[in-house]
């Protein structure tokens, strides 16, 4: 999967056409990636999202960026971990897949990804990777015009386990 590379930093410094937001359904802002976001975009941030009307679990709405980088922001609330059986992968699957969409739909050839769930959420994040890689790899097979998917972990950790993730799908294509 050249088209999907794993880095470690900051997503609210990529200069990408798209960055996703790991929201809530809300979409009033919140910790984590969420508030990185919103205080780095600044306040007209807010003030979109207040006109959204919330957004479901594994759907997803893009905005405007602002004072970030790159044009637009897509949120989509990743689902809370509940223990698996509450139908947590297939949201998270959905998550990814929709927030694509919809930056294709805008036209964008570059998105970055935080790792959806995995924060305060408590999405094991060996299993958020798998479903991650396999879902952005999904929609990069049908969908030649995206250029790159780049996911962006924040952490020394995660970035090891999202890049094993990555080597194991590799190995079974
Ligand atoms: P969720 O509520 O979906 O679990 P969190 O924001 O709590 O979302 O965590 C999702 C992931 O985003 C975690 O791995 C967290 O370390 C990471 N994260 C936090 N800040 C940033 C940032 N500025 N850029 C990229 N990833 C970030």
């Amino acid at each position: 999967m050249k088209r999907l590379q794993i880095v470690q930093g900051d997503i609210t410094k990529c200069q990408t056409d798209a960055i996703v937001n790991a929201a809530n359904t809300a979409l009033l802002g919140g910790g984590g990636v969420d508030g990185a976001i919103h205080r780095a975009a600044g306040p007209e941030l807010l003030a979109e999202c207040r006109t959204l009307g919330g957004c479901k679990t594994g759907e997803a709405k893009p905005t405007k960026a602002y004072r970030l980088p790159c044009r637009y922001i897509i949120h989509t609330p990743g689902p809370i971990w509940n223990g698996g059986k509450s139908g947590e992968d297939a949201l998270l699957a959905s998550c990814y897949r929709n927030s694509l969409a919809a930056a294709a739909g805008l036209g964008c050839k570059t998105v970055a990804f935080p790792s959806i769930s995995t924060g305060v959420y408590h999405f094991p994040v060996e299993r958020a990777a798998r479903i991650a890689i396999a879902a952005i790899g999904d929609f990069l097979a049908s969908h030649p015009e995206i250029e790159r998917v780049t996911m962006v972990c924040f952490d020394r950790a995660t970035l090891a386990v999202y890049q094993d993730a990555l080597a194991e799908a590799g190995q079974a294509d």
